[in-house]
């Protein structure tokens, strides 16, 4: 039973290091932006696409 409990902890750990890495691609309000014209999706704050600087991006989250 031991080692059941210890491989738990070790996926939810997993779980929270892929919830983390998640977050470190977006800024720091949690937004990400999805640009219509090159279909880049990037972080901001910035409202500008950093691929070809269209601001006709809109907010993904
Ligand atoms: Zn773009």
């Amino acid at each position: 039973m031991g080692l059941f409990k210890k491989l738990g902890r070790q996926a939810e750990q997993f779980k929270q290091d892929m919830q983390s890495a998640a977050k470190e691609t977006t800024d720091q309000d949690g937004k990400t932006y999805y640009c219509k014209r090159c279909e880049e999706t990037f972080a901001g704050p910035s409202e500008q696409c950093p691929e070809c600087n269209s601001t006709d991006i809109e907010i993904v989250t």
